[in-house]
C-alpha cells in the first residue's frame, strides 16, 4: 500500500485541531510522550483521501487495530455500522468514561462497534489509565 505525502503543515493543523489525543481513544500525546499518527479516516485502502478533511490523530494502538476497517458490527444489534468519524462525529455522544476513568463505555451502535474494533478497553490500555487517574492526567477535561 503507497502512503500518500503529507505536507507538515496539514500535519500540523490535523493535531491541533484533535487537541494533540487520539480521536478515539482519547489518549493524550503529552502523557504517550510520542508524536501521535495522523491517521486516515477513510483509510487509503478504502480509497480514502490523503486531504486534510480526511485526517485526523489516533495513537498507535487505535490505528493499528483499525487498520483498514470502515465499518464493524455493533455487539448488541449485530448490525454493521460506520465506525465512529473523530472530524465530524463528537466524542461523548457515542461514548462515556467509566466511573473510574479507565475503560471506555460505548453509547450507540457507532461508539460500541468502535470500541469493540479498536479494542479500546484491553487490559494493558486500562491499566494505563488507571496510572493517568491517579496522577489527575486523565480523563480529558474537555
Ligand atoms: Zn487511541
Amino acid at each position: 500500500m503507497s502512503r500518500a505525502y503529507i505536507p507538515e503543515a496539514i500535519k500540523q493543523r490535523v493535531a491541533a485541531a484533535a487537541r494533540y489525543r487520539c480521536g478515539y481513544c482519547q489518549t493524550q500525546q503529552a502523557i504517550v510522550g510520542y508524536p501521535l499518527h495522523v491517521e486516515h479516516i477513510i483509510p487509503e485502502a478504502a480509497e480514502g483521501a490523503s486531504t486534510e478533511d480526511n485526517l485526523w490523530l489516533a495513537c498507535s494502538v487505535c490505528n493499528y487495530y483499525k487498520g483498514a476497517q470502515t465499518h464493524a458490527l455493533d455487539p448488541i444489534t449485530q448490525t454493521s455500522v460506520p465506525l465512529f468519524n473523530p472530524r465530524n462525529q463528537i466524542w461523548p455522544e457515542h461514548f462515556t468514561w467509566s466511573d473510574d476513568g479507565s475503560q471506555i463505555i460505548g453509547l450507540t451502535p457507532v461508539g460500541r462497534a468502535t470500541m469493540e474494533a479498536l479494542q479500546l478497553n484491553t487490559p494493558f490500555r486500562m491499566h494505563a489509565r488507571q496510572r493517568w487517574v491517579s496522577v489527575g492526567w486523565h480523563p480529558p477535561r474537555d
